[in-house]
């Protein structure tokens, strides 16, 4: 799907307010072809990354997002009509990739980098701890929300700008390599093994992963779509008790949502324990302790999964309204509750709204600035905005909302205009009086006092 819409065009100049990294501007990327060679023994990368651009704006030189600690070999540049275009030079320093061009690239062209680039890949650190390709003790893994991504491979490191992805890995082949997309091949080569995945729907940056360890494949049946499941075998039987619900969650989600927006769903569960579970597209990742067996963390299955449509799917355009990823995946967690578990997703809201009249009532949902961005507080005071949406349209309407926002923002980005768009329009349809919704997003999303407990209505 290549119509995806791109409408957020930041100011030349400006730098993202949420990850301090300033803007790469005059170009999109549509493919990356990443090509990544690891050795787990060194934590080794050794790389090359085939970009296909096209640029909005005539370009002398361009930028992309790299962490220093891959070091760049060598930048080249094609282009795929007639025009020739040849890389003058390029400086790699402070996470960003400069190439100045011979020649002057005239506006909407396509063309192709190719940049060649090894290193050690090691975490970047961040206000919300260590992020990117981070070696496992026996593997590695990608977690790059919300800006990781610079530590493995070139990019535009932003969540607005989707692309879609080639990914081939090459490693020890006692490994299994994971990545995000459908596995298109497998060979082995002597001693190593060669994965190939590829991503057809456009994915952000921060959601492309790469897993390596020594895994086991099992696959989970009962839904739509294939569920794979990468994990070390001593996990398998605490996984399988644990993830017992994730296909009835798919279908769920499927029913209230619309179809689950991607070829495949797979989990990885790693050998090391991890703090939290992690989204990628089509993937998500847990811990060894996520994988007991206890059923202790059925909720943080459910809320990863939700995030197919919830953040995948649907992008953000920018980091402001990450709580159109987060509270959307929090009220999931509740309506898998309800459906599994027969606790009303209002019981749910209520116990959090009590923990929310605990806390200080800073935080502006709207836009909760960067220390705050993964606040818990984003999380539960989303899922309660959209509670309160519930509460006034009534559950057929809410839910009619809620599909026609997940179908209007398929494959796309979304901003906050696009939920309220589609809650006017059944608004309209069931005679809700529009000011009333107008003052419930006032109150949730734009100011910072708790509003008080949302009560269904009689519709
Ligand atoms: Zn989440």
């Amino acid at each position: 799907m290549s119509t995806h819409a791109l409408r957020s065009t930041p100011i030349p100049g400006l730098v993202d307010a949420y990850t301090g990294i300033p803007f790469n501007l005059g170009f999109h990327i549509r493919h990356y072809m990443l090509d990544v060679d690891y050795s787990v023994g060194p934590n080794r990368l050794g790389a090359s990354a085939e970009i296909r651009c096209v640029n909005y704006r005539p370009l002398s030189t361009l930028t992309l997002d790299l962490a220093d600690s891959m070091s760049v070999r060598s930048v080249k540049a094609h282009a795929s009509g007639a025009c020739a275009i040849r890389v003058a030079k390029f400086k790699h320093s402070n996470h960003k990739l400069r190439v100045s061009f011979a020649e002057e690239i005239p506006e909407d062209t396509e063309f192709y980098l190719s940049i060649r680039y090894q290193g050690n890949p090691s975490p970047i650190s961040s206000p919300w701890g260590a992020i990117g390709w981070e070696e496992l003790s026996n593997g590695s893994l990608v977690a790059s929300q919300p800006c990781g991504a610079r530590t493995w491979f070139p990019c535009d490191d932003t969540p607005d700008e989707k692309a879609t992805y080639d990914i081939r890995i090459t490693t020890d082949a006692q490994y299994t390599a994971v990545a995000t997309g459908v596995l298109k091949s497998y060979q082995r080569k002597g001693r190593r093994g060669v994965w190939h995945f590829h991503s057809a729907s456009p994915m952000a940056s921060y959601l492309a992963a790469i897993h390596v360890g020594e895994y086991k494949h099992v696959v989970l049946d009962g839904a739509s779509v294939p569920i794979h499941a990468y994990l070390p075998p001593s996990c398998e039987a605490g996984f399988r008790t644990e993830f017992a619900d994730q296909a009835a969650m798919l279908n769920l989600y499927e029913r209230l949502f619309g179809p689950y927006p991607f070829p495949t769903y797979t989990v990885v569960i790693t050998e090391d324990e991890l703090e939290i579970p992690l989204e990628a597209q089509g993937l998500s990742t847990f811990g060894a302790n996520h994988a007991c067996g206890d059923k202790k963390y059925e909720r943080l299955i459910a809320h990863e999964l939700s995030h197919q449509w919830f953040g995948n799917s649907l992008g953000l355009a920018q980091w402001d309204d990450i709580w159109l990823n987060e509270g959307f995946a929090c009220y999931s967690e509740w309506l898998w509750f309800e459906h599994s578990a027969g606790i009303p997703a209002e019981t749910s809201a209520f116990e959090h709204y009590q923990g929310l009249v605990a806390k200080p009532k800073d935080l502006l949902l709207a836009n909760p600035g960067p220390v705050d961005m993964f606040d818990d507080r984003v999380y539960k005071r989303g899922a309660l905005t959209v509670h309160a949406l519930r509460c006034l349209l009534g559950d057929a309407a809410f839910f009619r909302m809620l599909q026609r926002y997940v179908a209007s923002g398929r494959h796309s980005v979304v901003e906050p205009v696009d939920v309220k768009r589609e809650v006017r329009r059944v608004c309209v349809e069931e005679n809700i009086d529009c000011e009333e919704f107008e003052a419930l997003w006032a109150c949730w999303v734009q100011q910072r006092e708790l509003p008080p407990f949302p009560r269904r209505s009689d519709r």
